[in-house]
C-alpha cells in the first residue's frame, strides 16, 4: 500500500523533476571530462605517432595518392588519452564533446587530410610536407650557427628513405655532416 510520504514525494517530482532532461537539453560535462579526441588542424604534421599508441586502433593513417588521410573513429575510441599524451605537438586533444551517436558516418570521425611530399629523386610520396617543414624548423638554428647551408639540408631530406641510402646520396650526407662538425 502506498503511504502518504511516498505520495508526497511523487507529487514533488511533478514540480521539480529528480532526473535530468537529457537528450532534450545538453548537460555540461564535469571538469576534466575525456570526450571525443579532435585534431588541431594547424598543428598536426601527420607523423602518425598517435595511431601507433592507440590501444583501441581508433586512429587510422592512410596515404591516398598525394594525400595522407588521418581519422579518429569516435565509436572505437576508449577515451584513454594516450594519443594526446603522445603527440609531440599537442595536435590531438580530448575535447569535452560526448555525443557520439549519429546516423551520419562522417560525423562519427574526425578526419584530417595533409599533403604528401614527393621524393626529389624518384618522385614517390614518402612523408607529409608539414613533417619536412617541421624538421627544417627544428634544426634551422643549429645549421645556421655552424655556418652550413639550409638549402643543402633541405635537398638531403627531400629524398625518400631508399633514395637516401644510395651511395651518391650517402656521400652528400657525409659531406654535410663534416660541415656540421
Ligand atoms: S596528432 Fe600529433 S601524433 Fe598524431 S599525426 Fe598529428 S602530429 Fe602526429
Ligand atoms: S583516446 Fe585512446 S582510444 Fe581514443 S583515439 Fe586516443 S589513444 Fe585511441
Amino acid at each position: 500500500m502506498v503511504n502518504l510520504r511516498t505520495m508526497l514525494e511523487s507529487l514533488k517530482g511533478f514540480l521539480k523533476p529528480s532526473t535530468v532532461p537529457y537528450p532534450y537539453k545538453e548537460i555540461p560535462p564535469a571538469e576534466g571530462y575525456r570526450g571525443k579526441p579532435l585534431y588541431d588542424r594547424d598543428k598536426c604534421i601527420g607523423c602518425g605517432a598517435c595511431s601507433q599508441v592507440c590501444p583501441a586502433k581508433a586512429i587510422t593513417v592512410v596515404d591516398q595518392g598525394s594525400t595522407r588521410v588521418l581519422r579518429v573513429w569516435h565509436g572505437h575510441c576508449a577515451f584513454c588519452g594516450r594519443c594526446e599524451d603522445t603527440c609531440p605537438w599537442e595536435a590531438i586533444k580530448l575535447s569535452r564533446e560526448y555525443v557520439i551517436v549519429t546516423y551520419n558516418k562522417e560525423e562519427a570521425e574526425d578526419k584530417l587530410e595533409l599533403e604528401l611530399a614527393a621524393c626529389a629523386s624518384c618522385g614517390s610520396y614518402f612523408t607529409t610536407s608539414r613533417q619536412l617543414a617541421k624538421i627544417v624548423e627544428l634544426v634551422e638554428e643549429s645549421i645556421n650557427k655552424r655556418g652550413a647551408s639550409l638549402e643543402e639540408y633541405r635537398k638531403l631530406i627531400s629524398l625518400c628513405p631508399p633514395c637516401r641510402s644510395r651511395p651518391e646520396a650517402l656521400k652528400e650526407a657525409f659531406k654535410f655532416m663534416l660541415k656540421m662538425g
